[in-house]
């Protein structure tokens, strides 16, 4: 059953709230009106509240002021329960006022502070983080994201901080060293998205086209680096007052860099807070592929101004909704804005693969998902809620059209402005424009888990299709008795045809020719089986070079599932990846190196890899030799992109050449030489393998000094790859010192599982810390990581250990997660045990 929510007792309509917080001990004394209306005759109010001392509450009720109110607290529901000194009627109109006190809490959720350095000089920087149900942590409220108000915010700190909420500065008081900023009243909006930030910060600004005030901030040190977040975020501001066809609701809008922060970015209305590495480019230091990242995390916060807090989901069940959709618009507003760097083929061989990936486990679960209790939120933070909704909602933009998708949009975002919305009420207003039956076409996809595998036969004159689930262990396949089916929408390479399968079994009259490639471009959710005679024709399609970019990655990601799923063997399949060879896209690759690096993992030891490591070479040889180490003169963007990925793979696949000329780098680094930020990742890595103690010591001292988070990011990616004892255990020992951001420690560890010679170490350090573990991250998503880590192990003796290791501990938001990892440890084991040995035999042509 459902459990209650608090604003259909009470619903407020406006807060006032102060804060007074000081910098130096973390205490924050607090004063919160609420001004609401009662939904039904009560004799109590019930407020969400979270670690607040209750100092007082008063009660205003027309001229009638009721002091010292009595109440109780509800700490296992968050609720302060209030006594009204009466019973009041229906749509009684009151005001509580409540003194509080908290402290600030350590957990990056609620009001945190971020710890840094500038220098030797150490920072404090307060900033907030409400999603999902933190506000309560704040102030008392009706924490839903229906129950919307106003907001009139004071914060009264140290003077000499910068300030910031969501809306612009309406005045500031000084009194003695303390200062108080009033901000204006914010628009009608969900407590979830109410934010400040309070720190010594610098800014660069302009003015959009629509007259908004556009600022990035930044800690001092870092306010070089905002400039590509400022152009693009006003480029992408632009875009969507055209797209959306509303202008930017607020009269301002910051993008902040926080230095620690538990996810990507948060969409904050006017105030969006963002972790450093997914806001700041350094000019000289920074990856084209942390380019791409800051681009598509900006017009994904973005997007959210519109879509999520100006029309906002009526409860958190359809979260979905609200990130599917801005994880896809994230690449159609890139894809616009950078139209060379080809963001749909690069879609594929992101949310696409990682969500197909995930949604074929047996343990997933429907992108529409009953959420009760916040707490259950977090788990739904994952590849489903984010990449398989953003996966059909492009299958769905492709099926309506881009004119009907944008009409149907714009109408709907007019609809519900200011105010929530479901789901269905997207699909009823896609269907008012394009007459297409929206709503049923969608219901298998977001209220069934899981996707089909569509198999085929040719016949004279038409194609033969039957559809099923695609569940990749056999073993659960096997045990599955799903019957779902899915309407499926088929095309063609090279026809103009379509046809939607409705049924398990269905004839599609049409005359193919020899060589077929479904699903153009692949934006269609579901997979298709080439068998080996069908792969055969493929090549030809392969050489014609008569598939588009996403054709190919789409092709590789299908075929080479088969192998992993059971259904072909894994020798014809690392053999139909040498036509690949001439390949130069980097989504292909990344497909390629997905399956090989699976394999090395789940079939891999010390004999099989002899072998597997010629075959590797030969695989990406013709690529090393054209990329080579240097960039060359404008050269493509596709090309700077897949130079780190081959390397990568010829470094894994121990070219000599290649580790030598990644010392030889490393040598040239180290002596003060400038590196490409594109390629030091795979220097440091390679460097650190096949070095010792003193690369150690390079590569900790220089993770010391560095201020920049992506580099900090890449030195670790390096030291996670000793193989010496010694070493490792020095690593272990850095994990929980004050040296790793919190944000931070979960790519070491991440770092220190995928490799083989730390992962028994690293798996147990995890059971040694796993309280640490718990008190640090519990609560939040980054504790999933920890888990997910995991997934590198592949023997049945291993999910046994893990299995016995967490029976007793407590699982709340990472039970899933659990399930999945162990159904994924289990199915590598199972392909180990299938396709072993004729892997092995077939590769011993390589020695
Ligand atoms: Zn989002």
């Amino acid at each position: 059953m459902p459990s209650e929510r608090l604003a259909d007792f009470f619903l407020p309509y406006h807060y006032q709230i102060k804060l007074d917080i000081n910098l130096k001990t973390l205490d924050v004394t607090g004063q919160t009106n609420i001004t609401g209306n009662l939904q039904k005759p009560a004799k109590s109010v019930r407020l969400h509240a979270r670690g607040l001392m209750v100092k007082q509450i008063d009660l205003i009720y027309g001229a009638s002021h009721h002091h010292e109110l009595k109440w109780k607290t509800n700490s296992e529901a968050s609720e302060l329960i209030i006594d009204l000194p009466e019973k009041f009627p229906q749509n009684a109109s009151m005001e509580i006022a409540v003194t509080y006190s908290l402290k600030v809490t350590e957990t990056m959720e609620g009001i945190y502070p971020s710890y840094y350095k500038i220098g030797s000089k150490k920072k404090l920087l307060l900033s907030t983080q409400l999603e999902s149900h933190h506000a309560r942590e704040a102030f008392p409220c009706i924490d839903e994201p229906a129950a919307k108000a106003t907001f009139d915010l004071s914060i009264t700190t140290s003077k000499g901080q910068t300030v910031l909420s969501n809306t612009l500065v309406k005045g500031e008081q000084s009194e003695g060293t303390k200062k108080t900023t009033l901000f204006e009243t914010t628009p009608k909006m969900s407590t979830y998205l109410l934010a400040f930030v309070i720190g010594e910060l610098g800014y660069k600004e302009k003015t959009t086209k629509n007259g908004v005030k556009f600022r990035v901030y930044a800690t001092t040190n870092n306010i070089n680096r905002v400039d590509f977040a400022l152009e693009t975020g006003g480029k992408v501001l632009d875009f969507y007052n055209k797209y959306f066809g509303i202008p930017y609701p607020l009269k301002k809008c910051d993008m902040v860099a926080i230095p620690e922060f538990a996810s990507g970015a948060m969409e904050n209305w006017g105030l969006i807070t963002y972790r450093e590495s997914a806001l700041l480019l350094d000019s000289k230091n920074s990856s084209l592929f942390t380019k791409q990242w800051v681009a598509l995390v900006i017009a994904h916060e973005l997007a959210h101004q519109w879509f999520g807090n100006l029309v906002t989901m009526a409860w958190w069940d359809d979260l979905w909704l609200n990130e599917g959709f801005a994880s896809w618009v994230e690449f159609f507003a890139v894809a616009e804005l950078f139209p060379n760097w080809n963001m749909w083929a690069q879609f594929v061989s992101e949310d696409y693969h990682s969500a197909i990936t995930d949604d074929a486990l047996a343990n997933t679960h429907p992108i529409l998902q009953p959420v009760n209790d916040p707490r259950e939120i977090n788990e739904i933070f994952d590849n489903i809620t984010y990449r398989k909704g953003s996966s059909i909602i492009r299958m769905l933009h492709a099926y309506m059209g881009k004119k009907a998708f944008r009409k149907g949009l714009q109408n709907y975002l007019k609809k519900y402005q200011y105010n929530n919305a479901t789901t269905n009420d997207l699909w009823q207003s896609l269907e008012e424009s394009s007459d297409l039956p929206i709503t049923k076409f969608m219901k298998a996809w977001t209220k069934q888990k899981g996707f089909p595998l569509i198999k085929w036969s040719q016949k004279k004159a038409s194609i033969l299709l039957t559809q099923e689930r695609f569940i990749l262990s056999p073993h659960e396949r096997a045990l599955s008795k799903d019957k779902t089916v899915w309407p499926v929408p088929l095309n063609l390479i090279g026809t103009k045809n379509h046809f939607t399968l409705t049924k398990r079994s269905e004839s599609w009259k049409i005359k193919p020719k020899k060589q077929i490639k479904f699903n153009i471009d692949q934006t269609g959710f579901y997979r298709v089986h080439y068998e080996a005679s069908k792969l055969k024709n493929l090549n030809l399609l392969l050489r014609e070079k008569a598939l588009s970019v996403p054709d190919r990655a789409g092709l590789v990601n299908d075929v080479t599932e088969m192998a992993r799923a059971g259904y072909s063997k894994t020798h014809e399949i690392l053999d139909f990846l040498l036509v690949f060879q001439d390949e130069t896209a980097p989504p292909v690759w990344d497909m390629i190196s997905a399956f090989t690096a699976n394999t090395w993992l789940s079939l891999g030891d010390e004999k099989f890899y002899v072998h597997f490591k010629p075959y590797g070479r030969e695989l990406i040889t013709l690529q090393y030799n054209r990329l080579g180490w240097k960039k060359k003169t404008n050269e493509s963007h596709f090309d700077t992109l897949l130079r780190p990925t081959i390397l990568a793979m010829a470094v894994k696949f121990e070219d000599d050449k290649a580790i030598n000329k990644a010392k030889d780098l490393f040598i040239k680094w180290s002596n003060g030489k400038s590196l490409d930020p594109d390629i030091r990742r795979i220097v440091y890595a390679a460097s650190m393998r096949h070095g010792g103690i003193s690369e150690f010591n390079l590569l900790h001292s220089a993770h010391k000094n560095e201020e920049l988070a992506e580099e900090k990011r890449r030195i670790a990616a390096g030291i996670t790859n000793a193989i010496q004892p010694e070493i490792i255990n020095k690593t272990l020992n850095l994990l929980n010192s004050s040296e790793i951001r919190q944000q931070d420690l979960v790519s070491w560890v991440f770092g220190l599982y995928a490799n083989r010679f730390s992962r028994e170490k690293v798996w147990q350090w995890q059971q040694n810390n796993w309280e640490w573990i718990e008190k640090t991250y519990g609560g939040g998503h980054l504790i999933s990581y920890f888990i997910q880590s995991l997934a590198v192990f592949s023997s049945e003796q291993k999910t046994r250990e893990i299995k016995n290791f967490y029976k007793n501990k407590d699982l709340t938001g990472i039970k899933r997660t659990l399930d999945q990892t162990l159904e994924t440890i289990e199915l590598q084991a199972a392909w180990r045990k299938q396709d072993y040995r004729s892997t092995l035999s077939w590769l011993q042509q390589y020695k």
